[in-house]
């Protein structure tokens, strides 16, 4: 069933996979059900003129970037949506600079642990017009510009009624529509909320000094601050702090954030210069308390959202979409994909990776933002030690990779 992307339907539609939520993950897990021969019904609140963006790609540079492991970047390759990828604007992460507020060093380097690189940082706007354009090469059906209205389940099928006239029935709906969900509000799913009170200020600068492919961050106590490599000199930052102090930064020109900026990162790169706008994200975590619910499942930041400090939101929500499609491509002739024991198989495979991230951010907020002398002399001491174990910086690049 091909649809222009654009275009809105007014009728009954069927298919084996609704998803809801056009974002990243959403587009993903389209491309990897119809990958996989099966119809998917892609759909998403907003208009087509912003749920489009691979028809309007800007020259400027985007200062919403991600970076993405090598295990995102090969399964995006397998779903054959990197072609459509501007290489010429994404930049290899060979290695990770880390320090504490007291200019304790960790250097991770992918030659160390015999890797080619760590990651790539890529731009928002490149990798969505990627997506799209495989969206569209693959004839998924798309209706942009829907207001959902209801989700009724049988035992055989789901349904999700637009405002309209439109009703699409599926197998299966895979919730992507992000952290405010209508789907897991639908389905019933509480929350668990932890507010950080702090604010992402994110904004490109050019930088003085080569960046060498390096990413930069710095821990202080409930702030991190990350300097993350592109092309041509310029980097991307990301500083998570306290929201006061962020809305103080909020109110600088960006000739007095580069300078701010300068002196926190040491002038590690030297003068920087700001290019383009400057925005900023409030910063939560939240976990869905089940991920399925009746021919439902949650994927992406519906499902668990994370502190952006260790730049693996998107990079979990990839791996929902690879395990659910992974495990789909195991069920018998004639089994259905909405069927509650295929559901809690996802589920139960994907407890252990969301709960070890959150474990992480939290527990990397704790370390550097304590008070306690012990734990800051433990912290210190503890990258020194890294820093000198080449085994176990070895495990962590291979982690981190
Ligand atoms: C400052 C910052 C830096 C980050 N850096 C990184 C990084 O370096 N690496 C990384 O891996 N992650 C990073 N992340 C996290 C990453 O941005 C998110 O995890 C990711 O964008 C979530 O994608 P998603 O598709 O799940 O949700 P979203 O991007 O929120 O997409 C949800 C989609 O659903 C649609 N939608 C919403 N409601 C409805 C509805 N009722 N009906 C239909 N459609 C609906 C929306 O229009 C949207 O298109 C960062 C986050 C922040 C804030």
């Amino acid at each position: 069933m091909t649809h222009d992307a654009s275009q809105k339907i007014n009728q009954k539609l069927d298919a084996d996979i609704i998803v809801v939520g056009a974002g990243l993950v959403g587009l993903a897990a389209a491309i990897a059900f119809a990958k996989q021969g099966k119809t998917a019904v892609l759909v998403d609140s907003n208009p087509a003129k912003i749920a489009l963006p691979a028809l309007k790609k800007s020259a400027a540079w985007d200062a919403r970037i991600y970076a993405l492991t090598t295990a995102t970047e090969d399964w995006l390759k397998a779903l054959e949506a990197w072609p459509g990828v501007d290489t010429g604007r994404v930049n290899a992460i060979d290695a990770m600079r880390l320090w504490n507020e007291n200019d304790q060093k960790l250097e991770l380097n992918c030659k160390d642990a015999n890797l080619p690189k760590l990651g790539v940082i890529i731009e928002n706007q490149n990798l969505m017009a990627a997506l799209w354009q495989q969206i569209i090469a693959l004839g998924v059906t798309v209706i942009t510009d829907a207001k959902c209205k209801l989700l009724e389940h049988t035992q055989h099928d789901i349904t999700l009624s637009l405002e309209g006239a439109t009703k699409v029935s599926a197998k299966l709906i895979v919730a992507a529509d992000g952290v405010n969900s209508w789907v897991r509000g639908q389905a019933n799913i509480a929350v668990k909320k932890k507010y950080f009170q702090q604010t992402a200020i994110v904004v490109n600068f050019f930088a003085e000094k080569n960046h060498q492919n390096i990413a930069r961050q710095w821990f202080a106590p409930h702030a991190t601050l990350a300097l993350l490599p592109l092309p041509n000199k310029h980097v991307s930052m990301v500083w998570s702090l306290s929201t006061e102090k962020a809305d103080e930064l909020l109110r600088l020109s960006g000739e007095e954030l580069a300078a701010k900026v300068a002196l926190q990162s040491k002038h590690e790169l030297g003068t920087l210069q700001a290019i383009g706008k400057t925005l900023s994200f409030t910063l939560n975590q939240q976990t869905a308390n089940a991920l399925i619910a009746a021919r439902v499942v949650l994927v992406g930041d519906a499902a668990h959202q994370i502190h952006p400090m260790a730049g693996q939101g998107v990079n979990l929500g990839f791996r929902d979409v690879m395990q659910l499609t992974s495990l789909a491509t195991k069920l018998r002739t004639m089994q259905d994909i909405g069927e509650y024991s295929f559901l809690r198989q996802f589920e139960r495979a994907r407890k252990a990776d969301i709960a070890s991230m959150n474990t992480l951010t939290t527990g990397l907020d704790y370390l550097f933002a304590s008070d306690s002398t012990m734990i800051k002399k433990v912290t210190n001491w503890s990258l020194r030690q890294l820093n000198s174990q080449a085994a176990i910086k070895k495990i962590l690049i291979q982690q981190a990779a």
